[in-house]
């Protein structure tokens, strides 16, 4: 099967980086999938688990936001911060959903826009973190 080269870089490491069948990710614009010859691409991601098709199996990767650069070769993913599922600490990020719901019902009940807006992109990052463990978010 054709394969193409992806690369997830988070600020401090490359987190992944493998020969792969498709990824599907979402951007700002919406869900993309992405096979290998794909036409030149440059999108913004949003928090989310990211699926990597490889193998004929599936791999997710918690993704914070970032950005994708796509050649016909090569996804370049450049992220503000990624985890795969075996490097997140499941009970981190519960705790941190919790903390964002919370905040986000004590901020809609009067304070600042920019403070809820934080909240719920905490809440979206743990979301992200949790999916990627394959949990069911309720
Ligand atoms: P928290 O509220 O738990 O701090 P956060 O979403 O605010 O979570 P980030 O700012 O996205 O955290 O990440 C800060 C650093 O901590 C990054 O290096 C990220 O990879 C790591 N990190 C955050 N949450 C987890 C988690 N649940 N498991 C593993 N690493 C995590």
């Amino acid at each position: 099967m054709a394969t193409i080269k992806l690369e997830i870089v988070s600020p401090d490491k490359v987190v992944y980086a493998a020969d792969i069948e498709m990824l599907i990710v979402r951007s700002t614009d919406g869900e993309l999938g992405i096979l290998p010859r794909h036409a030149p691409l440059v999108t913004g991601l949003v928090p989310h688990a990211m699926r990597v098709k490889i193998d004929g199996g599936e791999r997710l990767v918690a993704v914070g936001g970032g950005f994708m650069e796509v050649q016909p070769e090569k996804i370049s993913v450049l992220a503000s911060v990624a985890e795969l599922p075996e490097d997140i600490d499941e009970t981190r990020a519960k705790k941190s959903m919790e903390r964002a719901r919370k905040r986000i019902d004590e901020y809609k009940s009067g304070d600042t826009d920019i403070n809820l807006m934080r909240a719920e992109a905490s809440l979206k990052r743990a979301a992200a973190r949790l999916t990627a463990l394959g949990k069911d978010l309720d």
